[in-house]
């Protein structure tokens, strides 16, 4: 018998605890400017759009192309019949990309995230992992057999001493995990300190690096090409769906025998349809159009930098760093109402950010995540500065009145 009324009861507690999210409808393209339902045109701060390429006409078209050639859906998995050459030249380029030999689609990022830990690691095994690591690497974790430990977030005394720990307990592989870049901070995890300890222990390493693809590091390659380690990183799981395109889909990158054997075992690609030709083809020409993106990742820097100093002046509160996720902190017990008493008021004045609170990061840590785009002009992060004094004004006001 369905009972309503408990899951009503779990609906109210989460809108009593303030954690009710209500998600925003645009009513057009995912863009740098958007409208939506209840702002109207509004600049967008807060899409993983960070080359614009989201509704970049020459993607668009290609995708066109391959509804044309290639059809709508695939109506299978890989491995009975949901393999296209495209499928296969995309899995080569993105391999390429990343300085890895193969690479395997999936899904999405968490899929890759959630198959792949199974095919690298056993009952004998161990995985180290970064505490501030997203979801879906915590959740791949918890789906293999291996033993589980965690170290403080880019810590690398803790890090040694998980090693040790997981040395010490009779590992037989051991694996290092890390986001490249941690999402709600914008921080980069150390990848050449930590490829150094791993080396030191005989671990191999995983990157995700959802936050990096396509324009961190030389010719956007991620952040093991900023760290200078390509060829010291052994697994790189990333997603299409933030700077390639922003469609959907992920995939794990690594050398050919983990590749071939995530084929055979993980789950999450065995059972599961094949990516469609249109996300296919569009993300095929995002790849090739993020490799010439030189000016797009420099107007991603300047924009950035320009946000940052502003934002300073203004004596608006930022975690330190460069990439294009900028955290502004309202930290104590308040935190949380005033970053999203902010947030509201700026999307009243037509621009859209988001706040972020307990649970989604430790409490008395509430902020503002801003991410710039290269599709925004320096004007547009002006006004994006803007929005953010007159909300803090008012907001101000409204609580001391
Ligand atoms: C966004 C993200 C994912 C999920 O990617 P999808 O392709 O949307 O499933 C996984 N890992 C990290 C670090 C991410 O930022």
């Amino acid at each position: 018998m369905f009972d309503a009324t408990s899951y009503e009861a779990e609906l109210q507690a989460i809108q009593d605890a303030g954690l009710y999210k209500r998600e925003r409808v645009l009513t057009t393209s995912q863009s740098a400017h958007i409208a939506t339902e209840v702002g109207g045109k509004s600049l967008n701060f807060c899409a993983n759009n960070y080359l614009g390429l989201a509704d970049d006409p020459q993607i668009v078209q290609a995708a066109h192309e391959a509804l044309d050639r290639w059809g709508f859906g695939m109506s299978s998995v890989r491995f009975i019949c949901g393999t296209q050459t495209p499928h296969r030249q995309l899995e080569q380029a993105l391999a390429d990309y990343v300085g890895q030999e193969d690479a395997i689609l999936f899904s999405s990022c968490y899929d890759a995230n959630g198959g792949i830990f199974e095919v690298l690691l056993n009952a004998d095994d161990a995985v180290i992992s970064d505490e501030l690591n997203h979801a879906s690497l915590i959740d791949g974790i918890r789906l293999c057999k291996a033993a589980r430990f965690r170290y403080k977030n880019a810590d690398m005394s803790d890090l040694r001493t998980q090693l040790q720990a997981a040395k010490d307990g009779g590992a037989k592989r051991m694996l290092v995990v890390t986001d490249g870049v941690f999402s709600m901070d914008g921080s980069f995890a150390p990848l050449d300190q930590i490829c150094d300890l791993a080396e030191e222990f005989g671990a191999m390493v995983m990157v995700d690096d959802s936050h990096a693809t396509g324009f961190v590091g030389p010719q956007g390659r991620g952040t093991p090409a900023k760290f200078g380690v390509q060829d010291r990183v052994d697994v790189i799981s990333s997603t299409l769906g933030k700077a390639l395109g922003g469609a959907s889909g992920g995939f794990v990158a690594a050398r050919k025998q983990v590749v071939d054997l995530a084929r055979q075992r993980a789950r999450t690609y065995l059972f599961s349809n094949a990516v469609a030709p249109t996300v296919v083809a569009g993300s095929a020409k995002a790849l090739e159009l993020a490799l010439g993106a030189e000016d797009a990742r420099e107007r991603l820097v300047q924009n950035a930098k320009l946000f940052r100093e502003l934002m300073e002046e203004a004596g608006f509160d930022l975690l330190p760093g460069e990439h294009p996720i900028t955290a502004v902190m309202f930290p104590g017990d308040d935190g949380a109402v005033l970053a999203t008493k902010i947030a509201d008021a700026m999307l009243e004045r037509g621009v859209y950010v988001i706040a972020f609170s307990f649970p989604v990061v430790p409490r008395g840590k509430a902020r503002i995540r801003v991410q710039l785009s290269a599709g925004h002009s320096l004007d547009d992060v002006r006004a994006c500065v803007q929005a953010f004094i007159e909300a803090r004004d008012q907001v101000r006001a409204e609580l001391e009145s």
